[in-house]
Protein backbone atom coordinates (compact mmCIF):
# COMPACT_ATOMS: atom_id res chain seq x y z
CA UNK A 1 0.00 0.00 0.00
CA UNK A 2 0.87 3.75 0.17
CA UNK A 3 0.97 5.82 2.66
CA UNK A 4 0.22 9.43 2.67
CA UNK A 5 2.07 11.02 6.20
CA UNK A 6 1.27 14.38 6.67
CA UNK A 7 3.74 16.43 9.07
CA UNK A 8 3.98 19.93 10.06
CA UNK A 9 7.22 20.97 12.06
CA UNK A 10 10.28 19.12 12.55
CA UNK A 11 11.70 21.45 15.27
CA UNK A 12 13.07 20.99 19.21
CA UNK A 13 10.48 23.78 20.47
CA UNK A 14 9.90 23.05 24.26
CA UNK A 15 5.93 21.62 24.83
CA UNK A 16 4.78 24.99 25.82
CA UNK A 17 5.06 26.73 22.29
CA UNK A 18 3.58 23.45 20.87
CA UNK A 19 -0.40 23.28 22.55
CA UNK A 20 -1.37 21.06 19.30
CA UNK A 21 1.28 18.84 19.57
CA UNK A 22 2.40 19.46 15.60
CA UNK A 23 6.11 19.35 15.75
CA UNK A 24 8.74 16.71 15.91
CA UNK A 25 11.67 16.27 17.28
CA UNK A 26 14.53 16.04 14.04
CA UNK A 27 15.89 13.29 16.07
CA UNK A 28 12.53 11.21 16.17
CA UNK A 29 12.00 12.47 12.77
CA UNK A 30 15.28 10.82 11.78
CA UNK A 31 14.21 7.62 13.44
CA UNK A 32 11.53 7.75 11.44
CA UNK A 33 13.23 8.29 8.33
CA UNK A 34 15.56 5.66 9.02
CA UNK A 35 13.16 2.85 9.88
CA UNK A 36 11.50 3.58 6.27
CA UNK A 37 15.05 3.52 4.94
CA UNK A 38 15.99 0.43 6.42
CA UNK A 39 13.36 -1.58 5.52
CA UNK A 40 12.80 -0.79 1.85
CA UNK A 41 10.43 1.66 1.68
CA UNK A 42 9.85 3.33 -1.08
CA UNK A 43 9.27 7.11 -0.99
CA UNK A 44 7.44 8.44 -4.05
CA UNK A 45 5.78 12.38 -4.71
CA UNK A 46 2.56 12.60 -4.72
CA UNK A 47 1.67 12.73 -8.28
CA UNK A 48 3.62 8.76 -8.57
CA UNK A 49 1.00 7.83 -5.95
CA UNK A 50 -1.93 9.50 -7.55
CA UNK A 51 -0.72 7.97 -10.94
CA UNK A 52 -1.13 4.48 -9.56
CA UNK A 53 -4.65 4.75 -7.60
CA UNK A 54 -5.85 6.57 -11.37
CA UNK A 55 -4.86 4.16 -13.21
CA UNK A 56 -5.91 1.26 -10.85
CA UNK A 57 -2.26 0.01 -10.96
CA UNK A 58 -1.23 -2.42 -7.98
CA UNK A 59 -0.15 -0.50 -5.64
CA UNK A 60 3.62 -0.61 -4.97
CA UNK A 61 4.07 -2.95 -1.94
CA UNK A 62 5.48 -0.83 0.78
CA UNK A 63 5.41 3.35 -0.52
CA UNK A 64 4.69 6.38 1.27
CA UNK A 65 4.48 9.74 0.49
CA UNK A 66 6.02 12.68 2.56
CA UNK A 67 3.88 15.71 3.11
CA UNK A 68 4.50 18.77 5.20
CA UNK A 69 1.70 21.29 5.57
CA UNK A 70 1.59 25.37 6.22
CA UNK A 71 5.40 25.25 5.12
CA UNK A 72 7.41 26.25 8.74
CA UNK A 73 11.08 26.94 7.65
CA UNK A 74 12.55 24.39 10.08
CA UNK A 75 11.56 22.14 6.99
CA UNK A 76 14.49 23.54 5.15
CA UNK A 77 16.80 23.83 8.68
CA UNK A 78 15.76 20.67 10.09
CA UNK A 79 14.06 18.27 7.94
CA UNK A 80 15.75 18.44 4.25
CA UNK A 81 19.34 17.22 5.84
CA UNK A 82 17.34 14.40 7.21
CA UNK A 83 15.66 13.35 4.24
CA UNK A 84 18.26 14.21 1.64
CA UNK A 85 20.60 11.68 3.70
CA UNK A 86 18.01 8.53 2.58
CA UNK A 87 17.49 10.08 -0.61
CA UNK A 88 13.67 10.67 0.35
CA UNK A 89 11.55 13.75 -0.78
CA UNK A 90 8.18 15.70 0.06
CA UNK A 91 5.60 17.69 -0.92
CA UNK A 92 4.90 21.16 0.55
CA UNK A 93 2.25 22.95 1.05
CA UNK A 94 2.40 26.50 1.58
CA UNK A 95 0.13 28.77 2.60
CA UNK A 96 1.11 31.28 -0.38
CA UNK A 97 0.25 34.46 1.65
CA UNK A 98 2.24 33.97 4.37
CA UNK A 99 5.29 33.31 2.64
CA UNK A 100 8.30 35.07 4.52
CA UNK A 101 5.90 35.46 7.62
CA UNK A 102 4.70 33.54 10.15
CA UNK A 103 1.89 31.01 11.10
CA UNK A 104 -0.14 34.50 12.28
CA UNK A 105 -3.52 32.17 11.65
CA UNK A 106 -3.05 30.21 15.25
CA UNK A 107 -4.99 33.70 16.99
CA UNK A 108 -5.73 31.98 20.06
CA UNK A 109 -1.73 30.70 20.60
CA UNK A 110 0.21 33.37 19.45
CA UNK A 111 3.14 31.75 21.17
CA UNK A 112 3.39 29.48 19.15
CA UNK A 113 3.75 31.63 15.92
CA UNK A 114 6.61 29.66 13.56
CA UNK A 115 8.10 31.51 10.75
CA UNK A 116 7.29 30.39 6.93
CA UNK A 117 9.62 29.52 4.38
CA UNK A 118 10.50 32.39 2.48
CA UNK A 119 10.06 32.54 -1.41
CA UNK A 120 14.26 31.78 -2.44
CA UNK A 121 13.82 28.80 0.28
CA UNK A 122 10.95 27.20 -1.52
CA UNK A 123 13.29 27.33 -4.58
CA UNK A 124 15.93 25.62 -2.81
CA UNK A 125 13.66 22.83 -1.95
CA UNK A 126 12.49 22.44 -5.26
CA UNK A 127 15.98 22.31 -6.17
CA UNK A 128 16.26 19.28 -4.08
CA UNK A 129 13.44 17.50 -6.22
CA UNK A 130 10.93 18.54 -3.22
CA UNK A 131 6.75 19.09 -4.74
CA UNK A 132 5.54 22.48 -3.92
CA UNK A 133 1.72 22.44 -3.81
CA UNK A 134 -0.83 25.28 -1.88
CA UNK A 135 -2.62 25.41 1.07
CA UNK A 136 -4.68 28.75 0.63
CA UNK A 137 -3.72 32.17 0.88
CA UNK A 138 -4.29 32.58 4.28
CA UNK A 139 -5.43 29.25 6.09
CA UNK A 140 -9.30 29.92 6.59
CA UNK A 141 -11.74 27.15 7.61
CA UNK A 142 -13.02 27.11 3.61
CA UNK A 143 -16.43 25.57 4.18
CA UNK A 144 -17.14 28.18 6.13
CA UNK A 145 -16.89 31.03 3.72
CA UNK A 146 -18.65 32.03 0.77
CA UNK A 147 -17.97 30.88 -2.67
CA UNK A 148 -16.78 33.70 -3.76
CA UNK A 149 -13.81 33.75 -0.72
CA UNK A 150 -13.31 30.02 -1.33
CA UNK A 151 -12.58 31.02 -4.77
CA UNK A 152 -10.39 33.30 -4.03
CA UNK A 153 -8.62 31.30 -1.11
CA UNK A 154 -7.92 28.70 -3.83
CA UNK A 155 -7.26 30.49 -6.86
CA UNK A 156 -5.29 32.87 -5.94
CA UNK A 157 -2.57 31.18 -3.75
CA UNK A 158 -2.64 28.83 -6.97
CA UNK A 159 -1.57 32.05 -9.05
CA UNK A 160 0.49 33.47 -6.03
CA UNK A 161 3.26 30.63 -6.30
CA UNK A 162 3.08 30.39 -9.93
CA UNK A 163 3.93 33.91 -10.25
CA UNK A 164 6.48 33.83 -7.77
CA UNK A 165 7.66 30.32 -8.16
CA UNK A 166 7.19 29.70 -12.29
CA UNK A 167 5.97 26.61 -12.31
CA UNK A 168 2.72 25.02 -11.88
CA UNK A 169 1.30 24.02 -8.48
CA UNK A 170 -0.87 21.03 -9.33
CA UNK A 171 -1.50 19.62 -5.85
CA UNK A 172 -3.72 20.88 -3.12
CA UNK A 173 -4.30 20.75 0.85
CA UNK A 174 -6.81 22.15 3.06
CA UNK A 175 -6.51 23.59 6.10
CA UNK A 176 -7.56 21.50 9.30
CA UNK A 177 -8.77 19.09 6.77
CA UNK A 178 -11.59 20.57 6.29
CA UNK A 179 -13.86 20.26 2.91
CA UNK A 180 -16.88 18.86 1.62
CA UNK A 181 -18.05 18.46 -2.10
CA UNK A 182 -18.99 22.22 -3.12
CA UNK A 183 -15.10 23.18 -2.01
CA UNK A 184 -13.91 19.83 -3.67
CA UNK A 185 -14.97 21.54 -6.69
CA UNK A 186 -13.72 24.51 -6.76
CA UNK A 187 -10.51 22.92 -5.91
CA UNK A 188 -11.16 20.79 -8.92
CA UNK A 189 -11.94 23.72 -11.55
CA UNK A 190 -9.29 25.82 -10.25
CA UNK A 191 -6.67 23.24 -12.27
CA UNK A 192 -5.55 21.26 -9.65
CA UNK A 193 -4.91 17.53 -10.41
CA UNK A 194 -5.54 16.34 -6.71
CA UNK A 195 -6.22 17.64 -3.20
CA UNK A 196 -5.42 16.50 0.01
CA UNK A 197 -7.54 15.81 3.31
CA UNK A 198 -7.31 13.94 6.42
CA UNK A 199 -8.97 10.77 7.54
CA UNK A 200 -12.19 12.36 7.21
CA UNK A 201 -15.08 11.89 4.80
CA UNK A 202 -14.80 10.24 1.44
CA UNK A 203 -12.00 9.47 0.12
CA UNK A 204 -11.72 10.25 -3.15
CA UNK A 205 -9.07 12.09 -5.45
CA UNK A 206 -9.67 15.44 -3.81
CA UNK A 207 -10.05 14.09 -0.30
CA UNK A 208 -7.00 11.77 -0.59
CA UNK A 209 -6.41 10.80 3.15
CA UNK A 210 -3.48 11.15 5.09
CA UNK A 211 -2.01 10.09 8.50
CA UNK A 212 -1.24 12.47 10.95
CA UNK A 213 2.64 11.86 12.56
CA UNK A 214 2.30 13.81 15.77
CA UNK A 215 4.52 14.64 18.79
CA UNK A 216 4.13 11.93 20.90
CA UNK A 217 3.87 9.51 18.57
CA UNK A 218 6.55 6.05 19.59
CA UNK A 219 8.51 4.32 16.73
CA UNK A 220 5.82 1.53 17.22
CA UNK A 221 2.78 3.91 16.18
CA UNK A 222 4.74 5.55 13.43
CA UNK A 223 4.62 1.88 11.63
CA UNK A 224 1.32 1.16 12.44
CA UNK A 225 0.41 4.56 10.50
CA UNK A 226 2.58 3.71 7.77
CA UNK A 227 1.38 0.35 7.41
CA UNK A 228 -2.47 1.95 7.47
CA UNK A 229 -3.74 -0.63 10.85
CA UNK A 230 -6.01 1.62 11.34
CA UNK A 231 -7.30 2.27 7.77
CA UNK A 232 -10.20 -0.61 8.34
CA UNK A 233 -11.42 1.55 11.25
CA UNK A 234 -11.49 4.92 9.55
CA UNK A 235 -13.12 3.48 6.70
CA UNK A 236 -16.07 2.02 8.80
CA UNK A 237 -15.84 5.34 10.37
CA UNK A 238 -15.84 7.66 7.32
CA UNK A 239 -17.43 5.54 4.37
CA UNK A 240 -20.09 2.64 5.81
CA UNK A 241 -23.62 4.32 6.74
CA UNK A 242 -23.70 2.66 10.73
CA UNK A 243 -20.20 4.46 10.69
CA UNK A 244 -21.67 8.14 9.49
CA UNK A 245 -24.35 7.41 11.97
CA UNK A 246 -22.19 6.62 15.26
CA UNK A 247 -20.01 9.46 13.90
CA UNK A 248 -22.63 11.93 14.81
CA UNK A 249 -22.96 11.06 18.57
CA UNK A 250 -18.90 11.89 18.99
CA UNK A 251 -19.06 15.01 16.12
CA UNK A 252 -17.35 17.11 18.63
CA UNK A 253 -14.22 14.82 19.31
CA UNK A 254 -14.23 14.38 15.44
CA UNK A 255 -13.41 18.00 14.75
CA UNK A 256 -10.19 18.07 13.22
CA UNK A 257 -8.68 20.91 15.65
CA UNK A 258 -5.11 22.10 13.61
ZN1 LIG B 1 -2.34 23.91 7.93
Amino acid sequence: MISLLMYHQVSNIPEASDPLGLAISPKKFDQQMAFLYKANYKCLTLNEAVFQWRNGLKNQNKAFVLTFDDGYQDIIINALPIMKKYGFSATIFLVAGKVSNSSDWRKSTPASFTKILTWEETQILIKNGFTIGSHTLNHPRLTLLDEQQARAEIRGSKELMEDNLGQTIDVFSYPYGDSNPQIQKIVAESGFSSACGVDRGKWGFYNLWRVECARKDSLLKFFSKVNGLYLPFYRFREESSLGVKLRAFSRRRLIYKK
